[in-house]
């Protein structure tokens, strides 16, 4: 069986518009160009994968219940947009700020490539054709680690460094953006 190529996106800032700690639909607000981009990487045959780190768990401002409503809503509403997202993986981990069970040292929070890895594993992927698309430097960084070389930001009003920018592929205005280029690459839409 050939292996799935996948999108990795990154939630905050990528999809939904950047707030502290994002932890209901109250908070929740597309930003302008992620579904139709969702949309268009769909059509060019990647699987997509949401990874996202949820520290807001980990220091108690909201649950994993709360969350995973939130993925729930997110989902129906992408879905009636006819955006269907494989599989949204988390780390509710922090290593300095988590309370109880969340404070630890994981290898699931960005810029560490476990979700990544776990998504790859369950979902039969090839790292070398996949693409990641995020709006910090962490997001970049695990996807270089996991193998993926087509690592893209959106700007969400992040410091984004110079030494940051020259390891992603490009920045882009929005997921929309970075999707049309990501389908304008040749060996990406050569195995649709
Ligand atoms: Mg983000």
């Amino acid at each position: 069986m050939s292996k799935n190529k996948a999108a990795f996106i990154d939630r905050d800032g990528v999809i939904n518009v950047e707030r502290d700690y994002v932890g209901s639909l109250e908070e929740f607000e597309f930003i302008d160009g992620a579904i139709s981009g969702l949309r268009l990487l769909q059509n060019s045959g990647f699987l997509l994968i949401v990874i996202t780190n949820q520290a807001g768990i980990a220091r108690g401002f909201y649950s994993e219940k709360n969350f995973h409503d939130l993925t729930r809503s997110m989902n129906q509403m992408l879905a009636q947009n006819g955006v269907d997202i494989t599989e949204v993986f988390f780390c509710p981990h922090h290593p300095v700020a988590g309370v109880g069970q969340y404070k630890q040292d994981c290898k699931c929070r960005k810029p560490k490539p476990g979700m990544i890895f776990e998504a790859a594993s369950k979902h039969n992927i090839d790292l070398t054709q996949s693409v990641l698309v995020g709006d910090k430097i962490t997001d970049i960084q695990a996807g270089l680690a996991s193998g993926i070389e087509n690592n893209l930001l959106v700007e969400s009003g992040h410091d984004l460094s110079e030494s940051g920018r020259v390891m992603a592929m490009a920045t882009c205005a929005d997921l929309f953006q970075a999707a049309s280029l990501i389908v304008s690459e040749s060996r990406y839409s050569s195995n649709i």
